[in-house]
């Protein structure tokens, strides 16, 4: 997340059902026995009842109603900065993926296979007396580098060998299709180069925001003492605040139309005069006459600052990004350090992961994580699992088109291009029909700052190698393994890895309801992100054109104004709401995903009467199965964190602001009008 995809993958991530923060789980959290219902057909689970609260009242926090029992037992590990279902899913992969590892570290098979890929990067990164042994000497070259700069036209030359080996310094750099032309590649610049998360970190001004600031200062401090002599932090920081200010906060970057720039180059050096444009992109080996520009004021304010700030201080910075940067490759010292900063200050987790378990994420989140995704599917994934998913995506898609033809707010002629779009989405269910190929990289057992060196470098020169060739609609952006789905609305498709079609999202023995409330609403949410605030800018072929009338366009963004308010009054903390429009995108797939997933359901029902289990209805289950999704527990810090920069709205509201917008869930748990589980009437968002 930390390196030079970030911008790619912010516009990517508007996509996913969830952020895969890095954030995996630790220890054995005892999940609770599931019931099981014994039904006609065999031995048949339903949801997790023992995780209720029953004393509490559904009409008033559902959410309590629904995980309750498992809230209170499952308290967060001290190597976690919150504790959910897919912490508990992950930790059973994980136990999995270390097998694999430890296999495929003993037995690698060819050179450059995936086997030999993997083994060597995780044996690498686990040889900790080794990496302490080698010490700074990886990053040597580099610092080198920096330090044999003579003047400020030398920020081509540095800037572009740091961009190749993913430090984000400055700004970026990456291909993706032109999101209007999208049969073709085209080359992006966009925002980057800060220490802490966003913008908004270095300015605001309340008690928090201070602290995070004030430690910051000390991290940097301590860092730059244990790898640089004289350090001057504060001209590093200097440089931050100053792109900062002209860096724009995560929910600008949600306008995607403000960020479409095309520009020639000869136009981009004259908007950011003061850096050698022809010559950086010369280096980078792209050739280019034009280029999408996402934050025009930054790019402007960055080619001031390549002539306005010191040698001096552009050498401390860059330094100071090569150290950030590689801090958790290097010794253990100074990944404890590193982590002592962004885990424990900014998240609130108090204890390293163990070694194993940072390797196997270390490796998944990696550029070949789609090669241990080949070995884990060979064991851990069955074509009876992708079947009956292919099915639910089919009842899912006609329940949505039916919905679509009945939505009253919406003209014919709107209607007409919304199914269009609908019928044109592409589905990956499991893993890729085609492997990525590794041709050329090499890993080594014995160097791991270099194998992250050499993994950036593939990684980069495969995306700037795109520029000019066709599309490949084959790939994914997701290593199977991993428990998440996501929608890319540049292809117009809905991606769900092998890792998510587990338990509890998915069993084949699972009854409708759970899997309808869990899998199918997740399926439905991917699928209500092609209609979100985002996805609707692009249709049914994945370009970013506007097909709606502005009539309805009107009526559209009236609807999702109310969820931006109730969201909006969401106190999470004293003094800390929600974003309503951050996270509206979200809000709108998980409203739109549960109402289409409650009413496949209904369909597959087929006219017979759901049957009552432990006293509750088939309605009633699939609310608890879904409110179950989200049961989680959050560190304060980490919860914070997580409403100043994730799209997503912590769990409790993802479940009890939905249900609150659905008539379905008033029915099927009598909530009246006035109950805090009903919105009021001409507040409540029917969108989808
Ligand atoms: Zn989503």
């Amino acid at each position: 997340m930390k390196a030079f995809f970030r911008i790619s993958v912010s516009i990517m991530a508007f996509s996913t059902l969830v952020v895969s923060c890095g954030e995996t789980p630790e220890n054995e959290v005892k999940t609770t026995d599931e019931e099981h219902v014994a039904t006609s057909g065999g031995e048949v689970e339903s949801l997790d009842f023992t995780a209720m609260d029953t004393t509490a009242d559904p009409k008033v926090d559902f959410y309590q109603f629904a995980c309750g029992a498992w809230l209170a037992s499952n308290p967060i590990p001290e190597e976690e900065s919150r504790w959910s279902n897919f912490n508990v899913l992950d930790d059973n992969n994980n136990d999995i993926l270390k097998n694999l590892l430890e296999d495929a570290q003993a037995n690698p098979g060819p050179t450059g296979g995936a086997k030999q890929l993997i083994g060597d990067l995780y044996k690498s990164f686990s040889d900790t007396v080794h990496r302490n042994e080698m010490g700074l000497a990886p990053i040597q070259p580099v610092l080198n580098q920096i330090d044999a700069m003579t003047s400020n036209a030398d920020l081509v030359d540095v800037l572009a060998s740091l961009h190749a080996i993913g430090v984000d310094a400055g700004f970026g750099l990456y291909v993706e299709q032109d999101a209007k032309l999208n049969d073709r590649y085209a080359a992006y610049l966009g925002q980057g180069g800060l220490g802490l998360p966003n913008r908004d970190y270095y300015f605001n001004k309340d008690d928090r925001s201070v602290m995070i600031r004030q430690e910051y200062d000390k991290h940097m401090k301590t860092m730059f003492d244990l790898v640089v002599s004289n350090p001057e932090k504060e001209a590093a920081y200097n440089i931050e605040i100053d792109l900062a200010k002209e860096s724009w906060p995560p929910t600008e970057l949600r306008d995607i139309e403000a960020q479409y720039n095309k520009m020639t180059i000869s136009e981009l050096g004259e908007m950011a005069p003061g850096f050698d444009w022809t010559a950086y992109f010369d280096k980078r080996g792209v050739s280019i006459d034009s280029i999408i520009v996402g934050q025009k004021n930054f790019m402007t304010q960055f080619g001031k600052l390549a002539t306005s700030k010191s040698l001096a201080d552009w050498k401390n910075y860059l330094k100071w990004t090569v150290i950030n940067h590689t801090a958790g490759y290097l010794t253990t010292e100074l990944e404890r350090a590193n982590f002592a900063f962004y885990s424990t200050v900014l998240r609130g987790t108090e204890k390293m992961k163990p070694l194993w378990k940072r390797g196997v994420m270390m490796v998944t989140m990696s550029p070949v994580g789609e090669a241990l995704g080949e070995v884990f599917v060979q064991d851990n994934f069955t074509p009876e699992a992708k079947t009956k998913v292919d099915e639910m995506v089919d009842n899912i898609t006609l329940v949505f088109d039916e919905r679509i033809e009945q939505l009253d707010w919406m003209s014919e002629e709107t209607k007409v291009k919304a199914k269009e779009k609908l019928s044109s989405f592409a589905r990956k269910l499991g893993f890729p029909d085609v492997w990525k190929s590794y041709e050329g990289l090499s890993i080594v057992p014995d160097n791991y700052v270099q194998n992250q060196f050499s993994l950036a470098r593939f990684n980069i020169e495969d995306n700037l190698g795109r520029l000019g060739k066709e599309i490949n609609k084959d790939e994914w952006h997701m290593a199977p393994q991993i428990v998440n789905a996501y929608y890319n609305p540049l292809l117009n498709e809905i991606v769900f890895p092998a890792g998510i079609m587990q338990k509890p999202f998915f069993s084949e023995n699972f009854e409708d309801a759970v899997n309808y409330a869990r899998m199918g609403a997740v399926i439905g949410h991917e699928l209500t992100h092609g209609f979100d605030d985002m996805g609707s800018q692009f249709d049914a072929t994945g370009a970013m054109v506007n097909w709606w009338t502005a009539e309805d366009k009107e009526k559209f963004d009236a609807k999702t104004q109310l969820l931006i308010d109730q969201y909006s009054d969401y106190e999470v903390l004293e003094g800390v709401f929600i974003n309503g429009q951050l996270t509206l995108g979200e809000n709108i797939a998980d409203l739109g995903g549960l109402t289409i997933a409650y009413h496949a359901y209904k369909k597959s029902l087929e006219g017979k009467e759901d049957v009552v289990v432990n006293g509750f209805t088939g309605d009633q289950r699939f609310f608890i199965a879904f409110g179950q999704v989200w049961q989680n527990n959050i560190r304060d810090n980490a919860l914070v964190q997580r409403v100043n920069n994730d799209p997503h709205s912590p769990g409790k509201y993802r479940v009890n602001g939905v249900v609150s917008n659905m008539p379905e869930f008033f029915e099927a748990f009598d909530v009246q009008e006035g109950d805090p589980m009903r919105q009021p009437e001409d507040k409540i968002a029917r969108i989808w």
